[in-house]
C-alpha cells in the first residue's frame, strides 16, 4: 500500500486558499475564519471515509476508526493546520493532510486494525499568535496542563484573550471537557517538514527523531548609566560591561555542566548604542538546549542565572533584572523529549524496505510532540525543506512527492501498531 502524490498535492493547494492574505502567503490564525473554512474541509474529507468525527470544547478535530479490540488504546497520527502570519502552506499542514491520506488508504483498502485509530488535527499550533510559549495548545488541553489563567490573560494581535477568541469561534473551552486520559491513546505519530537545511542538502528523504532537545528561555537586563566618553573611568557606570562580565561568566558556568546543556547570550540591545556615550541599558536574551532530564532536575538555572547578575551588579554597581520566559506548569528550561527508540527503529527497516533512504536527526523547534512525549510513546517523521529549510514564510517549500513518500513511512507505521502482536 502506498499513498497518492495528487491527493497529497491537492488538499495542500486547497488549504493554503483558505488564507487572510492572498498573495502573501498562508495566514491562518487559530479560532479565525480561516481556521474554521480549513476544519471544515477536512471534515468534509473525513465524512467521505465512514469514521467517527468529534470536535472538541478545544477545538481539535478527531477521526476514529474503530478496530477489533474493544475499550483499547488508539494509534494516534496527525498535526496542526493554524499558521503563523503571512507563512508557508507547509509548516503543519504537510503532517495534517499526509496523516488524513493514511486514513483515506486504509479505509479504501479495507485495512482491518486491532486498535482504534484515530486521525488527530489540531488548530492552535503556533506560538506567534498569542505571544511566546502560548501555542501547542490542542495537546496541552488534551493533557491536562493547560490552565484558565492563560485562556484569560494572553492575548492575540486583535486584542483578544485566548478565551474570547475561542467563543467568538463557537467554542466553550472547557479544560475538563478537554483532558483526554493518556492510557486512551497507544501512541501519538506526527509527520512535519524539517524547517531546516539537513535532509535536502545531504539528499536524504527521511528524518528520523530520536529526541527534541528542551528549550529555556530568559531576558537580563542592566541598568548603568550613560556619560560622555570622556567621563573617568573610576565613576563609569557601564551596562555593557557588566553584560560583557556576566555572559563570559554564564558561558563558563554552562561549559562546566558538561555536554548535556548548551546556553549562551544571543541577542543584546544596548542604549545609546553610540561610540561617544557610555552604555546606560543592556538588554539580552539567554537561549538554553537540554539533552538530558537530569540535568532539568539538577540544576537551578534560575538560582544561577541570578547569582551571575547579582555579582556583575556588585561590582559594576549598577542594577540587574532577570525576566524568565516559560510556558506556564512548565520548567524552564524544559526537558528533552524522547521518542519510542522502538518505533525509530521500524521505521528505519520500513524506510529500507520502501527504498527511501534515512537518518537520525535530532534538531527542531516546538511541536505538539514535545507535548505528548510526557504522556505518551510518541514519534516524529521528518521531511526535507527546500530553500535552505525557511519556514514560517511564503518561500517555504518542501516538494510533495517529499510528504508522499513520509506519509507512505507514517502509512506503514500506522498498520504495524495497530495491529496485535504476534
Ligand atoms: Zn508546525
Amino acid at each position: 500500500m502506498q499513498t497518492k502524490v495528487n491527493r497529497i498535492q491537492n488538499d495542500i493547494e486547497t488549504l493554503a486558499k483558505f488564507t487572510s492574505t492572498p498573495g502573501k502567503g498562508v495566514t491562518r490564525s487559530s479560532y479565525s475564519k480561516e481556521d474554521r473554512l480549513a476544519k471544515d474541509y477536512f471534515i468534509e474529507e473525513m465524512k467521505k471515509l465512514n469514521i467517527d468525527i468529534h470536535e472538541d470544547s478545544f477545538g481539535t478535530l478527531f477521526g476514529r476508526k474503530e478496530g477489533t479490540l474493544k475499550d483499547a488504546p488508539a494509534v494516534m497520527f496527525g498535526s496542526h493546520y493554524d499558521s503563523v502570519v503571512n507563512a508557508g502552506a507547509f509548516d503543519g499542514v504537510a503532517g495534517t493532510v499526509s496523516a488524513l491520506e493514511v486514513m483515506r488508504i486504509l479505509t479504501e483498502n479495507g485495512f482491518v486494525n486491532d486498535y482504534p485509530l484515530e486521525l488527530i488535527v489540531m488548530n492552535a499550533e503556533e506560538g506567534e499568535t498569542f505571544g511566546p510559549s502560548t501555542g501547542v495548545t490542542n495537546t496541552r488541553a488534551m493533557m491536562g496542563t493547560m490552565t484558565q489563567h492563560e485562556l484569560d490573560t494572553v492575548k492575540n494581535r486583535f486584542g483578544q484573550t485566548k478565551a474570547e477568541a475561542m467563543k467568538e469561534y463557537g467554542l466553550n473551552p472547557d479544560l475538563k471537557e478537554a483532558i483526554r486520559d493518556p492510557k486512551t491513546i497507544k501512541n501519538f505519530i506526527e509527520l512535519h517538514v524539517e524547517q531546516g537545511p539537513v535532509l535536502d542538502r545531504e539528499k536524504v528523504e527521511i528524518g528520523l527523531i530520536e529526541y527534541l532537545a528542551g528549550i529555556g528561555r530568559y531576558t537580563i537586563r542592566f541598568y548603568g548609566a550613560t556619560a560622555d566618553s570622556t567621563a573617568p573611568m573610576k565613576t563609569r557606570k557601564d551596562a555593557l560591561v557588566a553584560a560583557a562580565n556576566f555572559i563570559a561568566e554564564f558561558d563558563e558556568r554552562i561549559k562546566e555542566l558538561g555536554p548535556d546543556v548548551t546556553g549562551m547570550v544571543g541577542k543584546l540591545d544596548i542604549t545609546p548604542n553610540s561610540n561617544q556615550f557610555v552604555p546606560e541599558y543592556v538588554e539580552g536574551k539567554i537561549e538554553i538546549r537540554t539533552f538530558s532530564k537530569a540535568i532539568v532536575e539538577n540544576v537551578d538555572f534560575k538560582e544561577m542565572i541570578e547569582g551571575l547578575l547579582e555579582k556583575a551588579g556588585e561590582k559594576f554597581a549598577i542594577r540587574t533584572e532577570l525576566q524568565e520566559i516559560r510556558r506556564i506548569n512548565y520548567p524552564n528550561p524544559t526537558g528533552p523529549s524522547i521518542m519510542n527508540g522502538d518505533n525509530v527503529k521500524k521505521m528505519q527497516r520500513i524506510c529500507d524496505e520502501l527504498g527511501y533512504s534515512h537518518v537520525l536527526i535530532n534538531n527542531g523547534t516546538g511541536h505538539d510532540s514535545m507535548i505528548m512525549t510526557d504522556f505518551v510513546d510518541t514519534n516524529m517523521i521528518y521531511v526535507p525543506s527546500r530553500n535552505g529549510g525557511v519556514s514560517h514564510c511564503p518561500e517555504e517549500w518542501t516538494d510533495y512527492e517529499s510528504i508522499k513518500k513520509g506519509a507512505d513511512v507514517l502509512l506503514h507505521l500506522v498498520m504495524e501498531l495497530s495491529k496485535k502482536e504476534g
